[in-house]
């Protein structure tokens, strides 16, 4: 049921048309997802298989070419909810340099709550907030550009926040930063999920952020071709290979285990969890 979903489509397709020659290139090829509301998920797929479309659809920047997206059982395709699920579900992008448009750090926050009519005592309150969340209040009159790469998407972060989303989108936020600055950035966004509930999507190309997801859904061609826990997902070695995406080391090693006949699970992440299996072997 689409009753409190926060992301539901049915058979979303998406077709680029290429207006110069006519030419369409399908990059959704009609999936049908959910997302809870407070989960944790994460998407991942190599280059051109959906990702940024699909997600480009969470908050109504593309509109189904065919099939429906709903945002919080608010349908994209009627007009009248634009602002609304712009609202629900906010967006950060992979370049930071790209999203901030203010000189000064808490004037960007503010950015979103004036456009969507805020009072200006309020936005004082929401800026200030989102800051604190973020960890970037003690930041809150400095010059952006001036700030580190993994500052910069947090400010991005705060900016979303302060328009009290209850979903935030992430088109592969940490892909230009450097291990600190992924860090921060990926810590920032557990909080929110874990803290206030926030429903998360994180598209990413780093497996040590996929499997701290509650979901992970992999993407080629346009569809949806595997979800589930991190676990599930990544003992799925074969698969994976395939398809183009790493699994982490461990998991490929319990894998190739198990081929050469040693009974440990397959579903390990980490490498306590490689040793508990090894030990308990005998
Ligand atoms: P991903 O984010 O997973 O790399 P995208 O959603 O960006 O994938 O792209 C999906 C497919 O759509 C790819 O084949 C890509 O070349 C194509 N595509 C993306 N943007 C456009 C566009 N503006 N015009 C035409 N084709 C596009
Ligand atoms: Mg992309």
């Amino acid at each position: 049921m689409m009753k409190d979903k926060m992301i539901f489509c049915d058979n979303l397709t998406y077709k680029y048309t290429n207006h110069q020659d006519g030419e369409e290139k399908l990059a959704i090829d009609g999936v049908d997802l959910e997302i809870n509301q407070g989960e944790f998920v994460v998407v991942l797929g190599h280059n051109g298989s959906g990702k940024s479309t699909i997600a480009k659809h969470m908050n109504a920047l593309l509109l189904p070419t065919e099939g429906k997206m709903y945002i919080d059982k608010m349908d994209s395709s009627d007009i009248k909810n634009l602002w609304n699920i712009r609202s629900t579900a906010g967006m950060v992008f992979q370049n930071p340099d790209n999203q901030l448009v203010a000189t000064i750090v808490e004037e960007d926050v503010a950015f979103g709550p004036e456009n969507l009519g805020v009072e200006p005592k309020e936005i004082r309150q929401r800026v200030d907030n989102s800051l604190k969340r973020v960890g970037m209040y003690e930041y809150r009159k400095h010059a952006p550009h001036l700030l580190s790469g993994g500052q910069k998407q947090r400010v991005a972060i705060a900016g979303i926040l302060a328009m009290m989303p209850k979903c935030i989108v992430l088109d592969e936020p940490t892909a230009m930063l450097d291990p600190l600055g992924r860090k921060e950035v990926i810590d920032t966004v557990k909080e929110l999920n874990d803290e206030f509930g926030i429903t998360i999507v994180l598209i990413t190309h780093y497996m040590e952020e996929a499997i701290k997801a509650d979901r992970v859904i992999v993407m080629d061609n346009g569809k949806v071709i595997l979800e589930g826990t991190p676990k599930e997902v990544f003992s799925q070695v074969p698969l994976m290979k395939k398809i183009g995406l790493d699994v982490p080391q461990v998991t490929e090693l319990a894998y190739e285990l198990n081929k050469v006949g040693l009974n440990v699970s397959k579903e390990i992440l980490s490498i306590d969890e490689m040793v508990n299996a090894l030990c308990q072997l005998k």
